[in-house]
């Protein structure tokens, strides 16, 4: 089989299988991570290590969007044990704060080193002698030290999406050693936030006394190092997008169907615990209660899109979302406006840009995100430099994106007040904020974020370096 220098590895290949015409066809899948990768591929003979989307036997390597696709195998029992258990309801609470208390079970754990550990021998055989292997996100914490033990020669990044916890709330994890020495395996590991780096320092050092000096930690002779390295977005691509004409024509197809309302919302999130949904229709329907304003004059549009649908705390979600539309429209729709339009589906890219110039205020209102890509997203798609983007504090995109409305989304009042702010601040003021944020987005795209992961990923020293 052949072999390549440069080598990804995510929980899910880029592609999704779809029923064509001439049969199965593979559909490359929308998201941020995707759109990443391809300029890092641009110009590379790499390859792609990940799961098809479905259980059971995996298909044959084959190409496809340019990359060279190897996919993983999971039974059915694994994808319920190690992504639908360990990776979506033990990991992914824990890293958000526990918004949700997280579940336990040693036969899920079981199974995410089971898988781990299968994702590090394929790697082990499509790396070439010497390779970049580049590691994505908390599904596959295990595999740097895994991939180290049987292939010492390759070089190996890591890095989180999502946020990496307060070393109080990781301690609850009675597998957080296992994860810790999965993760040193490593050469470098990149974080959304500085702050999570030294989450993690930390929790090497207290948890199982590393020794840390600056951004790195000393393993067994080697130097690991741990940055914050905020990903982006691909600022031109999606710019030009909205500056398509059919895109601002369904923008104004939009506004009209509201009937031109003076402030149109917009949420647009995975329906998940992490983003702040509740907090923010409860700010929004006490700003109806308040008579603050009143539909026809505003409306807010929340897209919520399908999630995890077979893990309870996200069943429990979504009935009590879809409970307090219904009461915020059974009190304040009228017979001609509705308050909020709820849209519990997914839309393309260009539908999205089009929602975003729609949209004079975006409501980004997180507990805990890495990241937050829509937040980045608004602002590309403001061309006028007009629009509010009301941000919390609690994402990852807060850092660079200060000059938004932060706010703390459990402080209600505040974030009322913020909302009210950004609507009554003069257009200036709103114009000022605007060419800042979409400044920061511009000048920190998703290309940049890769050049800036590989840079820091090669000038770590290698082992061979380190032992001589
Ligand atoms: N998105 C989409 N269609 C939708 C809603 C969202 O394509 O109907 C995309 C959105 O444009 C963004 C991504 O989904 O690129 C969500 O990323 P984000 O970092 O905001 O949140 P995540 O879902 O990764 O937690």
């Amino acid at each position: 089989r052949p072999t390549y220098d440069f080598v990804i590895a995510a929980n899910r290949l880029p592609v999704d299988r779809a029923e064509g015409e001439n049969g199965t066809e593979w559909k490359r899948s929308p998201g941020g991570l995707v759109t990443a990768m391809d300029s890092v591929m641009r110009g590379r003979d790499g390859a792609w290590v990940g799961w098809s989307g479905e259980p059971g036997e995996a298909p044959e390597p084959f190409d496809d969007s340019g990359m060279h696709l190897h996919p993983v195998a999971l039974s059915a029992e694994e994808v319920r044990d190690y992504y639908e258990g360990f990776s979506n309801d033990t990991l992914w609470p824990i890293y958000h704060d526990v918004i949700v208390p997280a579940t336990f079970h040693r036969r899920w754990w079981a199974a995410y080193r089971t898988v781990n550990q299968r994702f590090a021998e394929e790697l082990a055989k499509v790396a070439a002698e010497g390779a970049t292997v580049w590691v994505h996100d908390y599904q596959l914490q295990l595999v740097p030290a895994m991939l180290r033990k049987i292939r010492p020669d390759v070089r190996i990044g890591w890095f989180n999406h999502i946020p990496f916890p307060p070393v109080e709330l990781f301690a609850q994890l009675p597998w957080r050693g296992h994860l810790i020495g999965g993760l040193l395996g490593a050469d470098f590991l990149g974080f959304q936030r500085e702050d999570d780096a030294w989450n993690f320092q930390r929790a090497c050092r207290q948890l199982e006394g590393y020794e840390t000096e600056g951004d790195t930690i000393r393993v067994e002779g080697r130097t690991v190092r741990a940055a914050g390295l905020p990903i982006s977005i691909d600022f031109a691509d999606l710019e030009s997008l909205a500056r398509d004409p059919e895109v601002q024509k369904r923008a104004e197809e939009i506004r009209e169907s509201f009937g031109n309302p003076q402030v149109l919302m917009l949420g647009v999130d995975r329906l998940d615990y992490t983003k702040g949904i509740r907090h923010r229709l409860k700010a929004y329907g006490e700003l109806l209660r308040d008579g603050e304003f009143t539909p026809p004059d505003v409306a807010l549009i929340q897209i919520a899109v399908p999630s995890r649908e077979r893990v309870e705390a996200y069943k429990t979600l979504k009935d009590e979302i879809e409970l307090t539309v219904g009461h915020i429209n059974g009190d304040y729709s009228t017979v001609e406006a509705t308050a909020v339009r709820y849209l519990h589906q997914s839309f393309d890219r260009a539908e999205m840009a089009a929602m975003y110039q729609a949209a004079d205020i975006m409501l980004v209102t997180p507990l805990r995100d890495g990241m937050n890509l829509v937040a980045k997203e608004y602002v590309t798609c403001r061309i006028h430099d007009d629009g509010a983007l009301v941000l919390s504090e609690f994402t990852g995109a807060a850092t660079e994106l200060g000059d938004a409305y932060i706010h703390n989304p459990h402080d209600i009042q505040g974030l009322k007040n913020r909302i009210v702010q950004a609507i009554k601040d003069s257009p200036e003021e709103r114009t000022r904020r605007m060419k800042r944020l979409r400044d920061a987005v511009r000048s920190h795209d998703v290309q940049k974020w890769a050049g800036e992961f590989l840079d820091a990923l090669q000038a770590v020293p290698s082992d061979e370096a380190q032992k001589a």
